[in-house]
């Protein structure tokens, strides 16, 4: 087999800085060793996340030039309207100016007090959206996607039985939709079977319940279908993805990940009352319903990017580019999640890090390493983000869409690898200020 290259050349360039230990040992005390701190032009391989940061194609920056920037009914938001049709086939499409915006839209309309919503595992924004209305947010992932050392294709498949149990506990009257999240973002960026997703539909029809997908990795979930599920391997990821979407009610959507942009995002449903409702939140915090909170033009790139994902020869170098970062410090007995999921390697700081008590943020200590070795900026996903609710110390590194090349994660896996040999010396950590609420973003640090 041969190399498995970037299907695409480079036209712009983007210049990185160089920077030495000793600058960046500079940095990241400035910042009191938090990387949410950093000056971005400090960083030379960013990979705090894969949201909002990839490359545009030469064809979605044509598609900026042309976007059509009327107030109402923009040529620009019918070509989004087409583009996301053909793939997604609701009723109703909704731009928002990114998934957030959407989840607090929909939940609005149909969370409240006493509701409760499963999916196999909410991401952060989402969980929240679901809670500021009053409703609980219950994951239901399988038992083997909780644990980083377990390998099984679909890790991010929902516990049917367990959802089942769940409804009847709760009755359907309380569950104004059940949610599936591809891949699962939270559970490493694991994918969902289309069995799985099947096998949810049908729950789903028995109570009468609407089945509403996180569609923000779709494209990458369907890649993983057609690699590892019997009977896809000779579908194209269209097809794929639009069976996906054929089983559900509606999406909500990050355009910032498999959208291929930087800015944006959508609502889709099927039901005309919720669409109504939404369309009416809509005009007060996001915009007129044919552009939301997205000028013209971004409606064009989104449109762009929607064809591109599902270019398979992009996918495969995608998913390939992710995996081989993680086949490599893996090789060299770094320990991460398995298997690799679609967006990012996710480092298990605990265990490689054994010294390093919970208590001492192993992961931020690795995290803060890999920038002083390397200049690579990743975040700890642990004890700094959750407190006493982490179940994992990880530290994730999000790859960009379309970004770096290949010899950038080479000259990442050389960080990592220079790090794993002198481990032993890296140093616990305390936080020595902390603000009321999401601490991570921006606590201060120091070594114990
Ligand atoms: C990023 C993300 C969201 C939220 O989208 P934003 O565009 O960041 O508001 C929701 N769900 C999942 C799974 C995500 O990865």
């Amino acid at each position: 087999m041969k190399t498995i290259i970037e299907p695409f050349r480079i036209k712009v360039v983007e210049p990185i800085r160089m920077t030495t230990r000793e600058e960046r040992t500079h940095c990241i005390r400035e910042t009191h060793y938090n990387l949410f701190g950093l000056n971005a032009r400090d960083v030379l391989i960013d990979l705090l996340t894969d949201s909002g940061t990839s490359a545009m194609s030469s064809g979605q920056w044509a598609g900026i030039m042309r976007g059509d920037e009327s107030y109402a009914g923009s040529e620009s938001y019918y070509r989004f309207y087409d583009a996301v049709v053909d793939i997604m086939p609701f009723k109703h499409i909704i731009p928002t100016h990114q998934g957030r915006a959407a989840e607090k839209i929909l939940f609005s309309v149909i969370g409240g007090e006493g509701k409760k919503i499963p999916n196999n595992t909410h991401f952060d924004t989402t969980r929240a959206n679901v809670e500021f209305t009053g409703a609980e947010a219950v994951d239901l992932v399988i038992e083997e996607g909780k644990n980083p050392q377990t390998v099984h294709p679909f890790k991010g498949n929902m516990d049917v039985a367990g959802l089942r149990e769940f409804i009847k506990e709760t009755g359907a009257e309380n569950i104004p939709c059940v949610m599936l999240t591809l891949t699962n973002n939270s559970g490493g960026g694991q994918p969902v079977s289309m069995q799985n997703i099947r096998e949810v539909r049908s729950l789903c029809d028995e109570y009468e319940l609407p089945l509403i997908i996180d569609a923000c990795r779709f494209a990458e979930n369907a890649y993983f279908i057609k690699l590892r599920e019997e009977g896809y391997a000779g579908k194209s990821v269209k097809e794929i993805a639009r069976e996906i979407f054929a089983l559900a009610d509606g999406c909500t959507m990050s355009a910032k990940k498999d959208a291929l942009v930087n800015i944006g995002g959508f609502l889709c449903l099927n039901n005309d009352d919720w669409a109504m409702s939404a369309r009416n939140l809509l005009i007060l915090t996001e915009g007129f319903p044919t552009y939301g909170g997205l000028a013209g033009r971004d409606l064009e790139a989104i449109a762009i990017g929607l064809e591109e994902v599902l270019h398979e020869d992009y996918l495969q170098y995608r998913l390939r580019s992710t995996e081989y970062l993680g086949e490599k410090i893996s090789a060299a007995g770094v320990p991460i999640v398995r298997p690799v999921g679609g967006h990012a390697v996710y480092i298990d700081a605990a265990a490689f890090l054994p010294h390093i008590p919970k208590a001492q943020f192993p992961g931020q200590s690795l995290a803060v390493e890999l920038y002083v070795e390397g200049g690579i900026r990743g975040v700890e996903i642990g004890s700094v983000m959750f407190a006493g609710a982490a179940k994992m110390e990880l530290v994730r590194l999000a790859i960009p869409r379309r970004v770096y090349t290949q010899s950038h994660i080479d000259y990442v896996i050389e960080v990592i690898l220079e790090v794993n040999r002198r481990k032993d010396k890296l140093r616990g950590m305390k936080i020595t200020w902390e603000p009321p609420v999401l601490r991570h973003f921006t606590a201060h640090f120091d070594y114990v």
